[in-house]
């Protein structure tokens, strides 16, 4: 029995590292026109890291069959580097291979030249969106108040802000600043008296402008680089967009019936938390490979968060490393590039 990797995979793996070989000393792209001008040759091939079958090169007897099959199992490799690792896995063992693996995805990332695979869509956006270098969005308590096709826009504008190398400046407002009006004649007990109000506002500005800060870094060089394999369009920007204020609210933890660590180990060192409702519990089990949440545990194997799905990481994993990266200094970093990189991240069970 082997357990091969799916077609999905192999087309990811090829992607991830840039359609390239991984090994850092050969890089021989693996695709090319074919003489059938319609057609691309692939001469890749997704190797195992731990072989597919027992008595193969690095097998793991542990390994379930969805875990040998499971995207971070693989490495892309062209046809004489997949010969070489297999005839020489004492030379070329898993810590080596999965060193070629991280280190070709990143380079792959940072090939992808910021604001090019959002070109396309935003062009067409160019003649109906304005310029402003501000952008007002209300918030109404923990939730957006502008329309649905308003936060579209809003999206669209900072996309276009950022292909355009142009600062993207937010402001979080409180529309119902104004309606509430303070009581000081006694007359409730515990009511909003003026000392209250002032204080209840002061408190919901200094959250307007962390959120503010948070949605500015999403849509900065620094973090577009990284997460560009994500945000690939509007739809994209639009999902994380409606992400970043939730990851600051008490409404992250509706419905939540899980909660997953996300941390770095490197320096520095930050932690945060997602928390997943049922039917995102069954997506991260089928991403991941793994039976159960049991296997996230400490100490039993963490993950990456980018094994998770686009929408999880769009909609929850990186609205909450904004949201840790805000409460620091660390969003100002000039490193940031690699901080926000998802695989120097790991994701496991409390
Ligand atoms: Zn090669």
């Amino acid at each position: 029995m082997r357990d091969d990797f799916n077609q999905q995979t192999k087309d990811m793996l090829s992607k991830r590292a840039g359609a390239k070989c991984s090994n850092p000393g050969c890089r021989q792209p693996t695709s090319g026109p074919s003489s059938d001008d319609s057609k691309a040759v692939s001469i890749g091939v997704a190797a195992h890291i731990h072989a597919a079958s027992e008595g193969g090169p690095r097998y793991e007897k542990f390994m379930s069959p969805e875990q040998r099959a499971h995207i971070s199992n693989g490495i892309w490799l062209c046809q004489s580097c997949s010969k070489l690792i297999d005839v020489d896995p004492a030379r070329y063992t898993v810590g080596v291979l999965k060193n070629w693996k991280k280190q070709a995805e990143a380079e792959a990332l940072a090939q992808i030249e910021a604001g090019r695979i959002l070109q396309t869509r935003v062009t067409q956006l160019t003649e109906t969106v304005e310029h402003d270098e501000k952008l007002d969005l209300d918030i109404a308590g923990d939730y957006f108040v502008a329309a649905a096709s308003d936060i579209r826009n809003a999206a669209a504008r900072m996309a276009l802000a950022l292909h355009e190398d142009r600062p993207v400046r937010v402001l979080c407002n409180y529309p119902e600043f104004d309606k509430i009006k303070p009581i000081d004649d006694g007359s409730v007990p515990g009511a909003f008296d003026s000392v209250k109000l002032a204080a209840y506002r002061k408190e919901k500005a200094a959250k307007g402008r962390r959120i503010a800060a948070a949605i500015e870094l999403a849509f900065s060089k620094a973090c577009f680089e990284p997460w560009s394999l994500y945000l690939q369009d509007l739809d994209d920007w639009y999902l994380l967009l409606q992400g970043i204020p939730r990851a600051f609210t008490a409404d992250r933890t509706t419905g939540t019936v899980e909660k997953l660590a996300v941390w770095r180990t490197d320096e520095p060192a930050i932690q945060t938390s997602i928390r997943l409702t049922e039917a995102e519990v069954r997506d991260v089990l089928a991403t991941t490979g793994l039976a159960k949440m049991d296997y996230l545990a400490f100490g039993a194997g963490w993950r990456s968060p980018d094994e998770l799905s686009k929408n999880l990481i769009l909609d929850k994993v990186i609205p909450n490393i904004l949201r840790a990266l805000t409460t620091s200094e660390i969003g100002r970093r000039p490193e940031l590039s690699q901080i926000v990189n998802l695989p120097s991240w790991h994701i496991g069970r409390d």
